[in-house]
């Protein structure tokens, strides 16, 4: 079968919410390019003068909150607030599903580069129900995680009275998304739900899985509008005031610790993304069964956009990279799970496309020797 491809990028049409314009270009770039086209000094001068606002006006002595996770955009958020705007930013991590030693190092790093740091430890009784729920149930084991990152943060917020959220890029700015959601320049409660990957599950639906009450899901229920309201929270997107490019300001946040991979990280070509997070290349695995298309054709695009690397190089790395069977992903995950192997991959296919993967007669997905699904599709 034939796959259509943006004629700028490597994005397939099999991507969820991506539109082509009449020469065959993607959203995507049509959101980068016009990207260039914004005065960025004004935004600049725009959110200084929103930050003067909340500036050492805070009881509390801190100025604003950064969620981090311990991976480099959020490092980055930190590292601004405190070192170009000098304000006094609270860190709030939610942990994360199973994290990995650089992500430790990276996470613990924040508080050597002079910042107070709250790691909210999960219950890990509940969430891992969550896990395993959201895994057959959405296909997406990094479920729990996607709301307790835009929960927990805000919950704090509210908590101890700090209107100010610092988020980073827009993620449907990154990877490409409905324009509507392209434009926010806030991550509000409607934000969440409608654009923060949660895959039409709600929290409120995971009551009672496998005996959870609500009460143990208190920190992943999205603050009242009530409660909002009165503290007044505000979650910027750092991304719409700064033009956002992830290799750059990788080399500043490693000039203050941070650490990347000496290898490329699992599902990709790139050495310095979802470095904290063991088995969320389990989570980019099944994206690619869904639709096609796995991490490494996000970085491809992303560096063909910012003129890093040609279409054609780009192409050469999204068939070298994408869409392997993520052997440590899977280990990871059965490690934390107490799943077997037979029932991940059972659930795996249960979410496999049949029209971009061959079958057998029996209907079984064809694998090649090292457990990779084989195309029906050529990636052009
Ligand atoms: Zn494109």
């Amino acid at each position: 079968m034939q796959i259509k491809y943006c004629t700028r990028c490597l994005f397939p049409e099999t991507k969820p919410d991506l539109f082509f314009d009449e020469q065959g270009v993607c959203s995507a770039c049509v959101a980068a390019e016009e990207k260039t086209q914004i005065d960025w000094e004004q935004r600049r001068k725009d959110f200084f003068k929103i930050i003067e606002h909340y500036r050492s006006k805070n009881p509390t002595g801190y100025d604003c909150i950064v969620p981090v996770s311990g991976g480099k955009d959020s490092t980055y958020q930190a590292y601004y607030m405190k070192k170009v705007c000098g304000l006094n930013p609270l860190c709030v991590c939610f942990e994360t599903t199973a994290v990995t030693e650089i992500g430790q190092h990276n996470l613990d790093n924040l508080a050597e580069m002079g910042m107070d740091v709250i790691h909210f430890k999960k219950n890990d009784e509940v969430y891992r129900k969550m896990v395993i729920e959201s895994f057959k149930r959405v296909g997406d084991e990094m479920w729990p995680n996607h709301i307790g990152i835009f929960t927990i943060p805000v919950m704090f917020a509210v908590k101890f009275n700090i209107p100010l959220l610092i988020w980073g890029e827009n993620p449907q700015q990154e990877y490409g998304g409905p324009l509507e959601s392209i434009q926010n320049k806030v991550l509000s409660r409607r934000w969440l739900e409608e654009f923060g990957g949660l895959l039409g599950n709600r929290i409120q639906d995971m009551i009672g899985v496998d005996g959870i009450t609500e009460k143990e899901l208190t920190p992943y229920f999205y603050p009242s509008d009530e409660d909002i309201e009165r503290v007044g929270v505000t979650g910027l997107f750092l991304g719409h005031y700064f033009f956002w490019d992830a290799r750059k300001q990788l080399e500043i946040v490693k000039e203050h610790g941070f650490r990347v991979s000496e290898t490329p990280v699992e599902g990709t070509y790139t050495n310095y993304e979802n470095l904290d997070e063991k088995i969320v290349g389990l989570h980019d695995y099944l994206k690619f069964v869904k639709y096609g298309f796995g991490r490494a054709t996000d970085h491809a695009c992303i560096d063909i956009r910012n003129n890093r690397i040609t279409r054609e190089e780009g192409l050469d790395l999204v068939k070298k990279y994408d869409g392997k069977y993520p052997h440590y992903a899977v280990e990871s995950f059965i490690e934390y799970t107490g799943m077997s192997k037979q029932e991940v991959d059972e659930v795996i296919d249960s979410y496999t496309n049949t029209i971009l993967f061959t079958q057998d007669e029996t209907g079984r997905f064809l694998r090649d020797s090292d457990g990779n699904l084989v195309r029906n599709f050529e990636i052009a």
